[in-house]
């Protein structure tokens, strides 16, 4: 369909809709993450022709590339088992393709497009130069031996390998990714390449690693969240917390927000979660992260350690809190959560996780003038860690952890500060417009100096 200027803003937001569904059936996923979009940034653009008759936005929901291949591999038993891996390669207008693989069963095409193109509005807003993709596999970590998933990451990378590389495309961890994958990933990649590149993050220190990129994500939603209770003159101290996940995310926002005077009293994972309204402290949070990430095994057994309450296929949103941190995964807070955590006081939440609040949601918070922090802002603090392990590894330095921290401390605010600058009106701040139209413009200005590509 050609250009329209006559149209409203509410019928080119339907318009611009209908096609997308039609062009991506059943990614339901990628339809939420762009509508999110889609509702602030057409009206942004709509006395603006320069975008709208180049289709920035159209250009921007079609990711450049998309691959798809199968990873075969034996698990210990020597059976042949077969999952499918891909690498979307959303958007590469400011550097190179940059996002994180997820290992998790539902992972689907949809899923990873929508992580892949909220990548780009992420990466964009931190000011380093990087575009944004996602990959990962239907493949489930959960249950498999050391050597299943070692021989699975050398399958998935013997494919990914042809479509990656430190200039071209630099993936990372995600669910399911962490410290011990990466290991085995970039392993694969060195014998298939003999070229020790800095083309994953993530690493281990003893590799090209970064110190703080694990503490990033967890650290950098907290910094955000100050930064807005900031803004009203509020602060952390005193404030009890509610943080849903286990993994890496919420185990280092966790810790920060301790650091910063706040009480946790939440941690979740799939199967449901513990609520300790004493509080966690180091100890508690060293046995969690042991517990995830040596001995892999639940959140329920917090609760028999620690001898307080887990609820079982439950998530936390009914344990009353001043503040509240999704870090699992998406959709994992609907309306009726939303409307009870406004009832019980909540005055801001900061995802951690990408997507994590159903749109609805979004909206109770921002009647209730809840302060509201999107992921795509709140957590861009791990791939810009990224991409400061991207910037060591090339000139082939370590930046000391003082450094590091101080540098994601800045970035942190310098994110807050673009949100604010987009998202001010009048004495309110609308952190989804805010932190959608500060990305959206510098990866559209770079589009439109490429011309029609
Ligand atoms: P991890 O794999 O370390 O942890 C994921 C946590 O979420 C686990 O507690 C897991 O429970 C839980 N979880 C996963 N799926 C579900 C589900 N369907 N329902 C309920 N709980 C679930 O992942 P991360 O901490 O790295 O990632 C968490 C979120 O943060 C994701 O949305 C990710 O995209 C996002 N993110 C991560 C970044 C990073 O640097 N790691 C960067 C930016 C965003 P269980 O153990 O039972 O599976």
């Amino acid at each position: 369909m050609s250009y329209d200027e006559s149209l409203s803003v509410e019928q080119e937001l339907e318009r611009f809709m209908n096609g997308l569904i039609r062009r991506n059936p059943g990614e339901d996923e990628f339809h939420q993450a762009v509508h999110e979009v889609a509702a602030t940034i057409i009206p942004f653009i709509h006395d603006k022709p320069h975008y709208r008759k180049a289709r920035i936005l159209e250009r921007m929901t079609e990711p450049d590339r998309v691959i798809a291949f199968r990873v075969c591999w034996e698990d210990d038993e020597g059976n042949v088992r077969v999952n499918r891996g891909y690498r979307v390669q959303c958007n590469n207008a400011i550097g190179p393709y940059k996002g994180g693989l997820r290992f998790h069963h539902n992972v689907t095409l949809g899923t990873l497009k929508f992580l892949s193109f909220e990548q780009t509005f992420k990466n964009s807003l931190t000011g380093l130069p990087m575009g944004g993709a996602k990959g990962g596999s239907d493949f489930n970590p959960k249950g498999k031996t050391d050597s299943e998933v070692m021989r699975f990451c050398q399958a998935f990378m013997t494919q990914l390998s042809r479509h990656i590389g430190a200039d071209t495309d630099v993936p990372a961890g995600d669910i399911g990714v962490g410290a011990r994958e990466i290991g085995y990933l970039f392993g694969q990649h060195k014998r298939l390449t003999n070229e020790f590149t800095g083309v994953l993050t993530g690493k281990g220190l003893e590799f090209g690693g970064s110190l703080v990129r694990q503490e990033a994500t967890g650290y950098g939603a907290v910094y955000f969240l100050e930064d807005m209770l900031k803004e009203k003159n509020d602060d952390l101290k005193g404030k009890t917390a509610v943080i849903s996940g286990s993994g890496n995310v919420a185990t280092f926002a966790a810790k920060k927000l301790m650091a910063l005077g706040a009480k946790v009293v939440t941690l979740s994972d799939s199967s449901g979660y513990i609520h300790d309204p004493d509080g966690l402290n180091e100890e508690k949070l060293n046995y969690v992260i042991d517990l995830k990430t040596v001995k892999r095994g639940r959140i329920s057994e917090y609760a028999d350690k620690y001898n307080v309450k887990f609820y079982a296929d439950e998530r936390p949103w009914s344990v009353p809190c001043d503040v509240a941190m999704p870090c699992a995964t998406q959709n994992e807070l609907n309306k009726g959560e939303a409307e009870i955590l406004v009832k019980n006081g909540c005055i801001a939440v900061s995802e951690g996780a990408n997507m994590p609040t159903e749109e609805d949601a979004v909206e109770v918070f921002q009647q209730a003038g809840v302060m509201y922090a999107p992921s795509k802002a709140a957590n861009a603090g791990g791939v810009a860690v990224s991409g400061l392990e991207m910037s060591q590894n090339s000139a082939r330095i370590s930046w000391t952890e003082d450094d590091l921290n101080k540098q994601l401390r800045e970035i942190m605010a310098r994110i807050h500060d673009r949100c604010v600058a987009q998202g001010r009106d009048g004495d309110k701040i609308d952190y989804v417009s805010g932190a959608n139209i500060a990305g959206f413009i510098k990866v559209a200005d770079a589009m439109l100096a490429y011309g029609v590509v």
